[in-house]
Formats: C-alpha cells, structure tokens, sequence
C-alpha cells in the first residue's frame, strides 16, 4: 500500500525524537552522569536518540562492516621478515570500477621468473569509491577494507596517491578492526588445509599399499 514506507520512516524519526529524553532521564541522577565514562557511554554508537558528538575531539567507533580505502594485509615470520599475502596477480586492479589502482611487478634478476611480491602497489585515494570490490575478489585475502577514514590534505598530489608502503598494514591489524571476519577467513582456511593434508595422507597411504602389492607380486613369481 503507497504511504506506508513513509509511515514507517516517520514512525523511527519520532521514536528517535522521544528517545533523546527518555535517554537523558534515565540517566540523570546517576552519579556517572558527567564523567568521562557517562559522556562516552551516552555518545556511544549503542546510545539512543539524538546527541551531538564533538567531533574530531570526539569520534564514534565505527561498525566493524564499515569500509573505507582498501590497505594491504603483509604476514610477518618468526624471523621478523615481512611478508606481503599479495601475489600481484592483478585481479583487484581488473575489478576496480574506476580503475584507481596499479601495480609493479617485478622479476628475479637471475631466473627472470617473476616474483609475486609487488615491488610496488598505487591506489589513488581520491578515485576510490570504497566499493570494496578489490576486498571482496582477492583470492589471498591480501587487500581489505580500512576503518581510517580521516584522510584529508592539502597536497592532492604528494599526499592522495598511496604506495606500497603507505598501504602495507600488518595482519593484527586487520584482525582488530575486524575480529569477526578475521575468525571465518582463519577457520575456512584451516578447514582448507586439513582437508588439503587429509587428502596427501590418503594418496600417501593408497601409493604404499599399491606398491606393497606390487613387491608381494615380485616375490611370488
Ligand atoms: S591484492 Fe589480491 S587481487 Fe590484488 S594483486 Fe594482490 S593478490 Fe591479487
Ligand atoms: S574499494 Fe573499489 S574503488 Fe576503491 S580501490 Fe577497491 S575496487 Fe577500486
């Protein structure tokens, strides 16, 4: 029926509205009302109704589904050495819609085969539209949707191309931004890699009996 939509739109306005008092009434009185932790709790993204966040002295944390310019996920060894999960295999760039990434490969100087690690990788942060279409088509998991989205500058040019280095985040990082989506990736891979080691051990066992039998055929004749 035509107007409901509209109904149920004003309906969440004036529950928002009334929300601001009956808010503020629940907590008066209440001895945290003006501490830190009473002002951070009635401007926290779970408070209700409308209030003013003092921003940038202030921020509201942002939902962990929240994206903003894509950075590069690099894994870090026992030895300290960094490792990027990109293998410069260019799917991201192909699917950007408006085309803001590019990638350097490179080559080893002795084989030249090339290496998978980009020696360099560009996003021009103000093309972005923060689609996430890069994030979602990695195959590696290496490129991911940030959460920092005070970026502003006066230089467009120095400042707005990002590189490499500038994207690189280690992998804890990503894993604090987005707890939940960090635990499904881990588990799928996990299940990936028994299933992959289930499958060698079953290879491994039906090799040794066929060359069991194959030794007792030997000896019988
Ligand atoms: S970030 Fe992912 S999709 Fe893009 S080049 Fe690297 S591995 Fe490929
Ligand atoms: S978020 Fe979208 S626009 Fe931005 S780099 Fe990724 S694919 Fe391109």
């Amino acid at each position: 029926m035509y107007g409901i939509g509209i109904l149920k739109g004003l309906w969440v306005t004036l529950v928002h509205f009334v929300e601001t008092f009956t808010e503020d009434f629940r907590w008066i009185g209440k001895k945290r009302y003006y501490s830190e932790e009473g002002v951070a709790a009635r401007r926290s993204k779970d408070a209700k109704g409308i209030f003013t966040v003092q921003y940038p002295e202030e921020k509201l944390p942002v939902p962990e589904e929240f994206r903003f310019i894509p950075f590069l996920v690099y894994e870090v060894d026992e030895e300290g050495n960094k490792h990027d999960r990109c293998t410069s295999c260019g799917i991201c760039a192909k699917v950007c819609p408006p085309q803001c990434i590019w990638i350097v490969r490179t080559e080893d100087p002795v084989t030249k085969r090339p290496v998978p690690e980009p020696v360099d990788f560009f996003i021009d942060v103000d093309i972005c539209m923060n689609c996430g279409y890069c994030a979602e088509y990695c195959p590696f998991d290496a490129i991911k949707m940030d959460h920092d989205y005070e970026l502003a500058s006066y230089d467009r040019h120095a400042e707005h191309i990002y590189n490499k280095e500038k994207l690189s985040k280690p992998v804890e990082y990503y894993a604090s931004i987005r707890p939940a989506n960090y635990t499904r990736e881990e588990a799928i891979k996990a299940a990936e890699e028994a299933k992959k080691a289930e499958a060698a051990a079953a290879k491994a066992a039906a090799a040794a009996a066929t060359a069991q039998a194959s030794g007792g055929e030997q000896a019988a004749s």
